[in-house]
């Protein structure tokens, strides 16, 4: 089977871009954007259109070191999740970690030399679960997922990507009554948010929304707002195109360090190539913090690693995405093709992966889709960037207000990467942004 991952080999020539040149180096750029995944391209494409809009044109320089979508934007599920507005770190979780974790290949993995390197992360984690803090955690990704679905549609407008989008809704999937019984508190939160669902209960009634289900599938709920993209490596693909288009410039430089000087932020590339900026944004995923770092500001960012297998047409004949909550994965049309995975793994950005948890999660989906065609597949293993209390940093750097951090998306960067866009491009023209940042704050750790 083949394989790929966040941490392995360069970019298919499709998504390599031309290195930073004295040319481009010469001229202080309005904006650099550092980083080439879905949140850098969105923001940029973002700043184009709106100064296309006013008749300006701002000099914007993306950085990315390898190439297009080289971080967790490549191969992920896909799926615009506008009602998963719950945080991770939520009560009770604590509770259940130790049932996952002794399962070597269950939804939640924590590589044991790598304990002490994340234990404050972890300690920030359960300090974000207490009730109060997840109330307000939930509030304000409600509040994010709601910008972001209008956002989306116009950020895939200017994309000429509307015909990628499919809006068929979302199927959550209970082997049990009791377990679809204890999901409903959650449900009532999301409808307290205005979100839409139907429960469905009985295999012949969830054979209506997806054939080809095991027996042992009792229960469901029908979320019909959730939708998928054709596949997220071409969206990122054709936002590049159109940010491009719009006079965008897209380079590659590995960044190793931003510094503050009067006039513009020295943007320092490996090679010893510097950028003077008068604004930066920082949309580095998993690898922000580095960045930060170099400013003098700690972010307590990690990286929650997933895994999935991307298996070619015909493997199943899926109508929608279909989510296992009891397992941590979820079943997409990607591609023509279907691809299976989630799960969470602690081991940091450097650990090797352990493909083994994508044939995991392969095994899991055949129990419950038993006419899957399991060949073919290609394995991948993708970064994402996660703050402890699964809200990202949208916001200026602690000391320097030219610096604009865009990361820490977790497992919702597709999904809300268009309204991060908005809010950034607000931030960076000084206007007031549509949402309340505060809970989105760099700074709200200490
Ligand atoms: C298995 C899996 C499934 C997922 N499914 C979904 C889903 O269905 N829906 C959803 O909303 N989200 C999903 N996610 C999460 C989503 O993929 C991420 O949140 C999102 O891709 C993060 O985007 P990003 O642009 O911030 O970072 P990335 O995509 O990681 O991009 C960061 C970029 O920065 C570049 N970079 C890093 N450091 C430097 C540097 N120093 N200099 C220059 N460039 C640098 C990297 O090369 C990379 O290209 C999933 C993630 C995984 C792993």
């Amino acid at each position: 089977m083949a394989e790929a991952s966040d941490a392995s080999g360069g970019p298919a020539a499709a998504d390599a871009l031309p290195p930073l040149t004295a040319v481009d180096t010469a001229a202080t750029a309005d904006v650099a954007v550092v980083g080439a995944g879905i949140v850098g391209v969105s923001i940029a494409l973002t700043l184009a259109e709106r100064d296309a809009l006013r008749g300006a044109a701002r000099r914007i320089v993306v950085l990315d070191r390898e190439g297009l979508a080289a971080g967790a934007s490549r191969g992920n599920a896909g799926a615009f999740a506008f009602s998963d507005i719950e945080p991770l770190a939520s009560p009770g979780i604590v509770r259940r970690v130790p049932r996952w974790l002794l399962d070597p290949l269950g939804p939640l993995a924590l590589r044991p030399a790598y304990l002490p390197r994340i234990a404050p992360w972890l300690w920030r984690f359960w300090r974000a679960s207490g009730p109060e803090r997840f109330a307000a955690g939930t509030a304000a990704l409600a509040a994010l997922n709601r910008l972001a679905a209008e956002a989306t549609s116009r950020l895939l407008a200017a994309a000429g990507a509307t015909s990628m989008w499919h809006e068929n809704g979302n199927l959550h999937l209970y082997e049990s009554e009791a377990e679809w019984r204890a999901s409903l508190p959650g449900w009532d939160k999301r409808a307290g948010h205005g979100i839409a669902f139907e429960h469905v209960h009985g295999a012949a009634a969830i054979a209506r929304w997806q054939p080809g289900l095991s027996p042992a599938l009792v229960a469901a709920t029908f979320v019909p707002r959730w939708a998928t993209i054709d596949d997220p490596l071409v969206l990122v693909r054709r936002i590049a195109a159109a940010a491009a288009g719009r006079g965008v410039h897209l380079r590659r430089a590995a960044v190793q360090a931003l510094v503050p000087a009067p006039e513009a932020v020295v943007v320092l590339a490996a090679g010893g190539a510097r950028l003077h900026a008068r604004q930066v944004v920082v949309a580095a995923g998993a690898w922000s913090h580095g960045l930060a770092r170099s400013l003098g500001e700690h972010v307590p960012l990690e990286t929650e690693r997933g895994y999935n297998t991307t298996l070619p047409p015909g493997a199943f004949e899926l109508k929608r995405q279909l989510t296992f909550p009891g397992h941590g994965f979820v079943v997409t049309p990607i591609a023509g093709g279907v691809r299976i995975g989630g799960a969470v793994e602690l081991a940091g950005l450097h650990a090797p992966p352990d493909f083994a948890r994508s044939d995991a999660l392969l095994a899991k989906a055949r129990r419950f889709l038993p006419g899957l065609r399991a060949e073919g597949g290609t394995r991948w293993m993708g970064m994402r960037p996660s703050l402890p209390d699964s809200l990202p940093a949208i916001g200026a750097a602690r000391d320097d207000a030219r610096v604009l951090y865009a990361f820490g998306h977790g497992h919702l960067g597709l999904t809300q990467s268009a309204a991060t866009a908005e809010l950034v491009a607000d931030l960076a023209e000084g206007r007031a942004p549509a949402l309340d940042l505060r809970p989105f704050s760099p700074q709200r750790f200490g």
